[in-house]
């Protein structure tokens, strides 16, 4: 008898590209802007807070849903920042990334025949989230320029099927930050439908052109009806943590520590001890991520600009997503290809953030949280670019 070894479930998507992107570039030694990840070093105080936490012996599990000195910090950080009173016994999961923190948080919600809205583009995990969890996607587009989405397009994404409304913001790939007027007729929608908002907020202090974070938990009657998800990754360069969580109401919090619990059992946690150092770090740290990322922003733009890129110029996150159309090329992926091979810097194919890779076949996405010199090179190599076009 033949057997279906492989699942139908793994064999709906294809492994990260973004991931991939990143083997690429280390193969043909090309200057790595694709994947999110900074290559300057994590702040001296939390590498040592992490160190010591292993000397001083914290080296067992630690409580399955979050080490409780972590998820203290976490209620004081989001009080402060986000105008959000959480309780750490029952409204926190400490989950390995975002990553774990986002699927962890579809799976206690959805059941078969539940559809999920994703905001289209989107980043890339979403869609594997879906499979995995059995949800049905429906997308709503952003559009470009501004990425801006049509009241009767996100209207008509919603029946009474719909579970949950996943919104990341600041937005990665687009660099879009979700106003308070978009995320209130988002809230009326899920009122309306009863729909529970997934909030991917792990850009949420970096922010250019005084644009301010708002989490969607602190709109009118939506904290009861919102998981928000957040993470030690950005905010604090340590993508390699895996350091992660969710603040959700009670109900659906224990949903998630059960799912949790038998995905991961939790996160490392010494380094949830040297994420409540993170979180407590003073504010002034947050003005300059902030300012350091707008330098990086504002250097970047210019050279891509300047090498034939039409750019998106982003109000958040640490992305820049391109129009690639003046270069010709039949598509993303092969541009992306010339780019990494011939011109030796890494980028995100647009299609890896659509459902129909045709929506994204004139876009590539570029990363830049490096350090000054990494940017510098990729400015030599792309000026190359620049001459080959003629
Ligand atoms: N969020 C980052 C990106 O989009 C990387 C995430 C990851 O690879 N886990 O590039």
């Amino acid at each position: 008898m033949t057997k279906q070894i492989i699942s139908h479930k793994a064999e709906q998507f294809t492994e990260s590209v973004i991931r991939e992107m990143t083997r690429q570039a280390h193969l043909y030694g090309a200057i790595n802007l694709s994947q999110g990840f900074p290559d300057f070093p994590a702040p001296e105080e939390l590498k040592l807070a992490a160190c010591d936490a292993i000397m001083a012996d914290i080296n067992q599990y630690a409580i399955t849903w979050g080490a409780k000195n972590f998820r203290d910090a976490i209620a004081e950080k989001s009080s402060w920042y986000l105008g959000m009173e959480v309780d750490p016994e029952r409204e926190i999961t400490v989950t390995c990334g975002s990553t774990e923190a986002m699927l962890a948080s579809l799976m206690a919600i959805v059941n078969p025949g539940d559809e999920v809205i994703v905001f289209e583009p989107f980043y890339e995990n979403y869609g594997p989230d879906a499979i995995l969890s059995g949800a049905t996607p429906r997308y709503v587009t952003l559009h470009a320029p501004d990425w801006s989405f049509d009241t009767d397009e996100l209207q008509s994404a919603f029946n009474d099927n719909t579970k949950a409304i996943i919104i990341n913001t600041p937005n990665n790939p687009t660099g879009k930050v979700f106003s308070r007027s978009e995320l209130e007729e988002i809230a009326a929608l899920c009122h309306r439908w009863n729909v529970i908002a997934i909030t991917d907020e792990i850009y949420e202090h970096i922010l250019f052109n005084d644009k301010k974070h708002i989490a969607m938990a602190t709109l009118d009657g939506m904290r009861d009806r919102t998981i928000t998800i957040n993470g030690l990754s950005k905010t604090y360069s340590v993508t390699g943590w895996r350091v992660g969580y969710t603040i959700a109401p009670p109900e659906i919090t224990l949903a998630i520590r059960k799912v949790h619990d038998f995905l991961t059992v939790g996160a490392a946690a010494p380094l949830q001890e040297a994420g409540a150092r993170a979180l407590r770090l003073p504010r002034s740290y947050y003005d300059q991520l902030q300012a350091d990322y707008s330098t990086r922003r504002d250097r970047i733009l210019p050279v891509l600009k300047e090498a034939g890129f039409k750019c998106f110029d982003p109000d958040g996150a640490y992305y820049v997503m391109t129009d690639i159309t003046a270069f010709g090329y039949v598509d993303d992926v092969e541009f992306a290809r010339f780019l990494v091979k011939e011109i030796g810097v890494a980028v995100v194919p647009g299609s890896s953030f659509y459902h129909e890779p045709q929506l994204g076949r004139a876009q590539v996405r570029f990363t830049f949280c490096k350090r000054d010199e990494t940017l510098r090179a990729a400015e030599e190599r792309l000026q190359k670019l620049a001459s080959l076009m003629g």
